[in-house]
């Protein structure tokens, strides 16, 4: 037993949904609008305040606003948080299966409020829509993929407050029937209206977290990459291939750089404009990446010139990797875009190596034997090529 008057509870979750909605209406207006649920978590922790505000105010308002629109206020508000977070993770928001749960709950709650009270029998549908929800949450989040800390966090927290509403669900079928809500002293009561207070700020910072994590990963997205066709900007190009050879290095393991360049680009661009030619360049990097792996690294070193950093990768491998990219270039797949080819010339690290500049210079040495061979063409820097830099 807790000498604690559960209104206090009630009047901190208000309170507390209130600036909880705030932030996030705030958040929403300057966030990019394909980092989405925040205007629903939102409207989903207004509906928890206003129902912590009529429920506040039961006995000195009609039951029918204190109890009966409160909770489902509640579940409305906790069923956004659930649509909220389908729409961050890219899921369609099931809306039919919440909107089946809220009427089928307020049917019972209609029981209970004008016909039978009984508020053993609220809590127990309360406790029981609210567990399903918050597991849908938690569910939500452990099947999204890509997880870091605030979404670890936000997970278990979710966990959390559904072991706690399961608890209140279990301890209420087997409550005395003498018990109401202003005689209800026990601890698991309080736990639970105590959870619900700091869940709604709790799981709302958690949320902020994951959204601003989205962000920081977006943003780190735009600046690395180049608009037109997403492969890595050069900088940043040249920031993974001094890591990746460092890597190598101590790892021992072998890799290997691609320079491509397209054949006779200039007159692609005069026959066909300069549209056409833009086309033709976004072509080819999504048949690069069609071609790649998954942490292979492909980067826009020019204007139709692209480089690819491919880890862990020998001189057979590599040799069939370019020869496959060469190979896709020449086939004529989209009828809006000329036919076209590639050169492309291929550098491994040998060690003891002299470092990025001077596997991207023989690789751009072999490209260039590629083109007077008679271009759409793959040749390897030879080690002497590779010394002699
Ligand atoms: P080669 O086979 O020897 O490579 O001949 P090439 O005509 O392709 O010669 P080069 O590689 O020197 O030509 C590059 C041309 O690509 C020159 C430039 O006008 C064009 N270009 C560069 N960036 C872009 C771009 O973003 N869009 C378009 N449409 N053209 C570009
Ligand atoms: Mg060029
Ligand atoms: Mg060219």
């Amino acid at each position: 037993m807790l000498g604690i008057d559960p209104r206090s509870f009630v009047v901190i979750t208000a309170a507390f949904g209130i600036l909880c909605s705030f932030v996030l209406f705030a958040l929403h207006s300057g966030f990019p609008r394909d980092i989405k649920g925040l205007a629903r978590w939102g409207r989903g922790c207004a509906f928890m305040a206003t129902a912590a505000a009529l429920l506040s105010m039961r006995g000195a308002i009609p039951s029918v606003f204190s109890n009966f629109l409160s909770d489902l206020l509640i579940i409305s508000g906790v069923g956004a948080i659930y649509g909220s977070l389908q729409e961050f993770t890219g899921v369609a928001p099931n809306t039919r299966r919440v909107t089946a749960l809220f009427f089928i709950a307020a049917l019972g709650l209609a029981w209970v409020t004008f016909a039978h009270d009984d508020y053993r029998v609220r809590v127990l549908i309360m406790s029981g829509v609210l567990t399903i929800l918050f597991s849908a949450c938690a569910w939500v989040i452990i099947k999204s993929r890509d997880k870091g800390f605030p979404d670890l966090f936000t997970q278990y927290l979710f966990i959390g407050t559904a072991g706690i509403t399961f608890a209140r669900f279990i301890t209420a079928i087997f409550e005395e029937r003498a018990v109401t809500f202003d005689k209800d002293f026990s601890l698991i009561r309080h736990v639970y209206l105590g959870t619900f207070a700091f869940s709604t700020v709790g799981l709302t910072l958690g949320f902020i977290l994951m959204v601003n994590r989205a962000l920081h990963s977006k943003l780190e997205y735009l600046a690395s990459r180049d608009h037109m066709t997403g492969a890595y900007r050069r900088d940043a190009f040249m920031q993974r291939l001094d890591d990746e050879i460092a890597a190598a290095e101590r790892q021992c393991k072998p890799l290997a750089l691609l320079m491509m360049d397209l054949d006779n680009f200039k007159s692609i661009n005069d026959r066909y404009g300069h549209t056409v030619g833009d086309h033709v360049i976004r072509d080819f990097a999504d048949k690069l990446t069609h071609e790649l792996r998954h942490n292979d690294c492909v980067g826009r070193y020019g204007g139709e010139e692209f480089i690819v950093l491919l880890p862990h990768t020998g001189e057979v491998d590599a040799k069939a990797i370019a020869e496959r990219i060469r190979d896709a270039a020449a086939q004529h797949t989209h009828g809006d875009i000329p036919a076209y080819t590639v050169s492309i010339g291929l550098a491994l690290l040998s060690p003891p190596t002299s470092g990025a500049q001077a596997l991207i210079d023989a690789a751009d040495k072999a490209m260039y034997m590629a083109k007077q061979a008679g271009k759409n063409k793959v040749e390897i820097a030879s080690v002497e090529m590779q010394e002699l830099l």
